[in-house]
């Protein structure tokens, strides 16, 4: 009787437990469903809501909604489970395989999922192959296709991280070609590979999704000016570094773009989709772009047609949903960089997607309600429509990608230009920078063998690069040159300069006759430095011309070695040859380190190493010519610890640029302060303080006068773009803007023009991005370095700056006629002769230095960045200077 009782009471116990578990679990499916339930949209997102309606899945793979264990468009989807959403597909189809193409900078892996039939995915080494040969053929001149080739269709989504939509669509993508069922998804699959590269940048999109997922309400809210819709600065459209990755296609700064080009090229795809979102009150837009004007000289009209081709895909496509869209208008296919443009001018067809952005789950806008979900069908229905028209055009594309390469050779056949000779002397890291952005785009290169003086230049042998135009990506190599001044249109959406050379710096010459080059295995020769030096008692010395010489700059400062800095070039004996030291040059001396000379020239060996920098041993303090090593000419560089301002208002392309410069070229550190924080702020901590451009409508006047007395005190102010205006603004520097416009047709009135020609006729006054050629004193502080006095800038504003009132500090000013690649109007051209691009204005013990156009911009402006750099650790040297 007892073990009895006892049994039913263990009985009961375990019943107890068992209902209660399954109510408690009830219950929480009853809270997920009731915050997150249908209807909250007034869409029925369990109805299948996505998908045309005649598509049947397979049982066996889960839909994103199931793996996930909510409906898709509720939430938005953290990168994490985009992964493994991926890795299960992967793992249950065998139509699919996943690669890793490398990992952001925060470490996320990069991913793309390879869709096709299950024997195209078995055969996918020798499909590649086949295609391969194919494009090798064509670059030979020879064009045939194999039919039964499958084509490659790369599809993008989500590369600015706050653009979430795509990267839902691209579940629901792949889960349409995993799973789908019946004779059309069997047809696109056997004719095709698709690449599904869900998020392109993962660390923005991360950043953007915990915001909105920690800000969202149930049910939504659409008041555009709720939290969920405004993400704190910087937001999450850029990467790691606040880039823009949609700028990174040529330029090739970042791991993300380094690996997407890689793997593009690798592949080769006929097509590429660009999926993105743009502002709330919009449609969708999707290509043509406007005809003839914003298209590139360089792509074929071939591949111009095809957008059009495709273009009836996509209006077919919401027609049938009823989505409004928009072509032919905005969007600018001239620049290169883009994800939808990069491909146009690589070989392939690029096609951009915008969609109209909830930012958020809903969004209330002029034309009514917009919701996560809507944009995201919009976008699944773009790429099943892609899918389609890429299966049923697939000849086409594969016709115009081989006749892309075939046509490549037959035009730099008519170019004169024969190939483009770079100077490298002095810019080993720029050089190596570039040699492996022109192997990731599959662009060939030579080691000049001779030594060649080129309209008052000297390319030496083994110091320079050849690259030949007659090669397949002859139409790459002519936008890294380019020198385009006369366009059609004067209006751009972006910039209209593209010219790569330009924003490297080093000095180039496009020759009319081919030149006799060693192979491209002997590059190594371009940045070999030897660090087997002569013992010396006296110390060494670095020229300042080489463009690693700030770096070890920054690297001796943080090891407390003592350097100096020349003031005026000089000539020293070296191994019994004369060696000439310009401005800048740094020296070294073994005397006063408190250190022992071993320890000194370890450190050395072990800097120039790692820098690809020349360190000169020496002998003697005595000059050939020019002042002596013991010279008060030479000035002591202290260390600068710099202080960058940082959040709401301020410019965080610039920002980031400014971060990625010191932590990743300099290698220095740098205190990023949100300007809330400005008030804590010790200044006397620092010595150098940045201002990008941007509003800094938050400092107080304390703090404003707290700037004041720290640069009269000796700080260095380096200034950006427009905050040199809002400096003057508030007295705390006297730069002048020529602000009396010269008078125009239209300011004086007497024309009449018709209402719908003013954004044509205004647009033109914008300066979007071009390049143009300043004149920089090379015998300033903030001009050391620099072999030349030309020096281009890219400018994207219509600022501008008469030079200062202290003569000797104009440190560059814009040369006479100075357009050199872009569009301007003769106006605006005519206005910026003689004004300012680098100015000084040194304020009691201390100086505020401006940059009238940003020096650092996108991670490779090489050329400008050098008078940055020289500002951070030689601001500290400039003499101050009698007004005029
Ligand atoms: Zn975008």
């Amino acid at each position: 009787m007892k073990t009895e009782r006892i049994r039913w009471y263990v009985l009961l116990l375990v019943c107890t437990f068992i209902i209660g578990r399954k109510s408690t679990q009830a219950q929480q499916q009853t809270v997920v469903q009731e915050a997150h339930g249908a209807g909250i949209f007034n869409i029925d997102l369990q109805g299948n809501y996505y998908f045309p309606k005649d598509v049947e899945f397979a049982g066996n793979i889960p839909s994103p909604a199931k793996f996930l264990g909510r409906d898709i468009g509720k939430f938005h989807t953290r990168y994490e489970q985009i992964v493994q959403y991926f890795k299960e597909l992967e793992r249950k189809s065998d139509r699919a395989t996943l690669d890793t193409i490398g990992y952001s900078w925060e470490g996320r892996p990069l991913i793309v999922l390879k869709i096709s039939a299950n024997k195209n995915i078995q055969a996918l080494e020798q499909i590649s192959k086949e295609h391969d040969e194919q494009i090798d053929r064509a670059k030979g001149g020879r064009i045939d296709i194999r039919s039964d080739n499958p084509a490659f269709v790369f599809l993008g989504f989500s590369v600015h991280g706050n653009e979430s939509s795509p990267a839902e669509a691209a579940l629901l993508t792949a889960y349409y070609l995993t799973a789908g069922q019946g004779s059309a998804i069997e047809g696109y699959l056997e004719n095709a590979v698709y690449f599904i590269d869900p998020v392109r940048n993962p660390d923005g999109y991360e950043r953007y999704v915990t915001w909105v997922n920690a800000n969202s309400v149930f049910p939504p809210i659409g008041d555009p000016l709720d939290r969920e819709h405004n993400e704190a600065w910087p937001g999450g459209r850029t990467n790691h570094y606040w880039f823009d990755l949609n700028r990174d296609w040529i330029n090739q700064v970042h791991p993300e773009s380094k690996a997407r080009v890689s793997y593009f090229q690798k592949w080769l795809p006929q097509i590429q989709g660009d999926f993105h979102e743009m502002n709330a009150a919009s449609s969708f837009f999707f290509e043509p772009t406007k005809p003839g004007a914003q298209e590139s000289i360089w792509v074929p009209k071939s591949t111009y047609e095809l957008n059009n081709v495709f273009a009836q895909y996509y209006a077919a496509a919401l027609d049938t949903i009823g989505s409004l869209y928009y072509t032919k208008e905005q969007y600018d296919n001239i620049n290169p960089t883009y994800g939808s443009s990069y491909p146009d001018h690589a070989g392939s067809l690029g096609i951009l997607f915008e969609q109209a952005s909830p930012r958020g789950l809903l969004q209330h806008t002029a034309s009514g309600e917009l919701t996560y979900p809507f944009a995201i069908r919009n976008h699944l229905r773009i790429a099943l429509a892609t899918i389609r028209a890429a299966v049923e055009n697939r000849k086409e594309l594969q016709q115009n990608q081989l006749q892309f390469f075939k046509s490549a050779l037959d035009l730099a056949a008519k170019d004169p230009i024969k190939g483009y000779l770079v100077d490298a002397k002095y810019n080993k890291r720029a050089i190596e920078h570039f040699v492996e952005l022109l192997r990731r785009h599959q662009i060939e290169f030579h080691v000049n063998q001779e030594d060649r003086l080129i309209g008052g230049q000297r390319f030496e042998k083994e110091q320079s690069l050849w690259i030949p135009t007659a090669q397949a990506n002859y139409r790459l190599v002519k936008v890294i040159f380019d020198e385009e001044k006369n366009y059609i249109d004067s209006v751009f959406y972006d910039g209209s300069g593209n010219s790569l050379a330009y924003l490297y710096g080093f000095a180039y010459a496009g020759l009319r006759q081919s030149i006799a080059t060693g192979s491209a295995d002997d590059i190594e020769t371009l940045w070999k430095v030897n660090v087997n030096w002569a013992e010396t008692n006296f110390g060494y010395i670095v020229d300042w011309r080489q463009d690693a010489a700030p770096w070890l700059l920054a690297q001796l400062l943080q090891h407390n070695v003592l350097v100096k800095a020349a003031g005026s070039p000089f000539e020293v004996s070296v191994d019994k040859k004369s060696v000439s030291f310009d401005y800048g040059s740094l020296l070294i001396p073994i005397a006063g380190q408190g250190r022992t000379a071993d320890s000194l020239k370890a450190l050395l060996q072990q800097l120039g190493t790692k820098g690809k920098i020349i360190i000169v041993p020496i002998q003697t303090g005595f000059s050939l010519s020019g002042i002596d090593l013991g010279s008060n000419g030479f000035k002591i560089v202290k260390p600068q610890n710099a202080l960058l301002l940082t959040g709401q208002g301020v410019r965080a392309y610039e920002a980031g640029e400014v971060w990625y410069s010191f932590e990743r070229q300099l290698e220095h550190p740098l205190v990023r302060v949100n300007t809330e924080q400005f008030g804590q702020v010790n200044l006397d901590r620092f010595q150098v303080l940045i201002l990008v451009g941007g509003e800094y409508a938050s400092l107080n006047q304390n703090q404003l006068d707290k700037i004041r007395t720290w640069t009269r005190a000796g700080g260095t102010l380096i200034v950006f773009g427009r905050t040199g205006q809002w400096l003057a603004e508030k007295e705390l520097a006297s730069f002048k803007f020529i602000t009396d416009k010269i008078p125009t047709e239209e300011t004086k009135g007497k024309q009449r023009y018709t209402y719908a020609s003013a954004v044509n006729r205004q647009g033109a006054e914008h300066i979007g991005g071009t390049f143009f050629k300043t004149e920089v004193d090379v015998t300033h502080p903030v001009g050391y370095g620099y072999t030349r006095p030309e020096k281009a800038v890219f400018r994207n504003h219509a600022l501008f700056v008469e030079q200062g009132e202290q003569p000797y500090h104009n440190v560059a000013i814009y040369s006479k006629s100075p357009l050199l690649n872009g569009y301007v109007s003769a106006k605006n051209l005519q206005r910026l002769e003689g004004t300012a691009s680098i100015l000084v204005e040194t304020n009691g013990a201390g100086r505020t230095i401006y940059f009238v156009e940003d020096p650092v911009f996108r991670g490779v402006s090489f050329g400008n960045a050098r008078s940055f750099l020289n500002a951070v650790f030689f601001g500290q040297i400039i003499q101050r200077q009698a007004r005029r």
